[in-house]
């Protein structure tokens, strides 16, 4: 298809461009499709076909087919060149790529090109290089003659996994799952979010060109309930599950998974708090603070949005933050200075704004934002909102216990660090936590005592993709990143030989 800026800069739209589902290496003719509309301004933009249960079972059978060809007798090696091919077509589908994810999320050109596309194309290479290097252990047994026996593990692929994922960072995050299933040598039917099917139809393309064997990577479009992502998790012929998505669809999720006695991966919601204590640099404090409150329009499931603050610095950092939030540029996503974005839909804008005014029904004071930008173009068809800061509400308020998702930060006062501990922990949640302190002893401390699979001290959102990413509570199951992921993506057999 043509991937021609879309909705970018202002220009109306053309033609709505057509995605197809990807199976057994090729786009199969469209039959029923829905309709994806641009953020920015609730125009058409693409037209996707939607899978149905055959096409999703076709998929599946795809994926069993290609795990019995070449692809199955692969070595680690010939599979992490395979993906770095990946990753280099990535770089030279950069531009196209950038184009897609814009269009279907509204967000900056700029953050697309430094922060989505990148990571979609540094996963297939972290991947390439830790399964290569990865070891397996092996022990030595005494047995009961007195002989000798050697144990060692075997690497082994899971199967045929379903990767179901959302619209947030959509390359980045579907990446992130593949890049390590495909590493092990599984076969993958992706379900990318409706929200955001264009930059997943580009990595078929991609696949196809990097000369991965027709059949590894399978791609379905649609919906989750009664189409797509149910028919792919409810399929008998998956072996793995990996979710990325609500907590709420991942307990449906789990459900179904229990028939087959699949195992599941989880990285689902969070309502994470970011803690300000009173010797904390306080100018890192607030520019940190904007920007894990209204990164990608505050829906990135890491961002926070509750901050702490230690009392003597309440007043100073609740002033700064919301100067900071009125001043965050809106633009069209080509405006290179752009840092707000549109919220994915206009369904997804009218729960954000349901918390705005929940927040004001609960009592809370607005100190910037609370309500919906007026541009007098054709962004006032788009799904934005003001980035917003309150101030005012207890713990227990529902504005400070929900996931809202969008950019909005609620600030209270604590007095000692025990307290702070208590705040933060105080939710059914557990992802990420962002601690800003001086005090080297306490940023110790807070990695032990949050509740939360990542505390960052002094920065947010760094990643180093050999270090463990996931949630505790109703945050996750399990863990993916480095070795963690190749432990969901792969199964060990032991292999006991007597060595007489
Ligand atoms: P969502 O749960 O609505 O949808 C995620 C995916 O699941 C989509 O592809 C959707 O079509 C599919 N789906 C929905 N219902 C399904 C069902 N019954 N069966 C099978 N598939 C189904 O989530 P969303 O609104 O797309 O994304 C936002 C959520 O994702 C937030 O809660 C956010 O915190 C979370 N998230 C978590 C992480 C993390 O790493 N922990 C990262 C990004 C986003």
């Amino acid at each position: 298809m043509n991937w021609d800026p879309v909705l970018m800069s202002g220009r109306a739209a053309g033609e709505p461009g057509l995605l197809r589902n990807f199976v057994g290496g090729e786009f199969l003719p469209a039959g029923k499709t829905f309709a994806k509309a641009s953020p920015v301004t609730g125009e058409t933009v693409f037209e996707v076909a939607e899978a149905d249960a055959a096409t999703v079972d076709a998929a599946v059978t795809a994926a069993r087919a290609a795990l019995r060809g070449p692809w199955g007798r692969m070595g680690e090696r010939e599979r992490a060149e395979v993906l770095r091919r990946v990753a280099d077509e990535l770089e030279r589908r950069f531009d196209d790529l950038v184009t897609a994810e814009v269009a279907d999320t509204g967000k900056s050109i700029s953050q697309a090109r430094t922060l989505d596309i990148p990571r979609g194309a540094a996963n297939f290479r972290a991947f390439a290089e830790i399964v290569a290097t990865a070891p397996t252990e092996s022990f030595t047994t005494v047995t009961p003659t007195g002989g000798r026996a050697l144990n060692y593990a075997v690497r082994k692929p899971v199967g045929v996994v379903a990767v179901v994922v959302p619209w947030n960072l959509p390359l980045l995050l579907l990446t992130w799952k593949v890049a390590p299933a495909l590493a092990c040598g599984n076969a993958v039917v992706v379900k990318p979010s409706e929200e955001t099917p264009a930059s997943a139809t580009l990595l078929a393309e991609v696949m196809a060109a990097a000369g991965v064997p027709d059949g590894v990577f399978n791609l379905v479009h649609g919906f989750g309930p009664d189409s797509a992502g149910e028919f792919l998790t409810r399929h008998p012929g998956v072996d793995a599950i990996t979710f990325t998505g609500e907590s709420s669809t991942g307990s449906t999720i789990m459900r179904a998974a229990a028939d087959g006695v699949k195992a599941v991966s989880f990285e689902l919601g969070g309502k994470n708090a970011g803690l300000v204590f009173a010797d904390a640099d306080l100018d890192a404090a607030v520019a940190g603070s904007v920007r894990s409150s209204f990164t990608n329009g505050g829906q990135v499931c890491l961002c926070t949005e509750r901050i702490y603050v230690q009392r003597p610095v309440f007043e100073e950092f609740a002033d700064r933050l919301a100067r900071r939030a009125t001043e965050l540029p809106f633009g069209w996503p080509a405006d290179e200075a752009t840092v707000n974005m549109p919220l994915i839909s206009h369904p997804h804008r009218r729960k954000v704004l349901g918390y705005y005014d929940l927040a004001r029904d609960e009592g809370a004071e607005v100190l910037a934002g609370g309500g919906v930008p007026v541009f007098g173009d054709l962004r006032d068809g788009g799904a934005y909102v003001q980035p917003t800061v309150l101030v005012g509400l207890g713990p227990d308020a529902r504005t400070n216990t929900e996931e809202i998702f969008g950019p909005v930060v609620h600030l209270a006062p604590f007095d000692d660090e025990e307290e702070a501990y208590a705040l933060a922990n105080g939710t059914e949640y557990g992802l990420a936590a962002a601690v800003w302190t001086r005090d080297v002893g306490r940023a110790h401390r807070a990695g032990a005592r949050l509740d939360a699979g990542i505390v960052w001290v002094n920065t947010w959102f760094l990643r180093d993709l050999r270090t463990p990413f996931g949630g505790v509570k109703a945050s996750g199951i399990g863990r993916e990143g480095g070795v963690h992921s190749l432990d969901f993506y792969s199964e060990l057999t032991n292999v006991c030989v007597d060595l007489g």
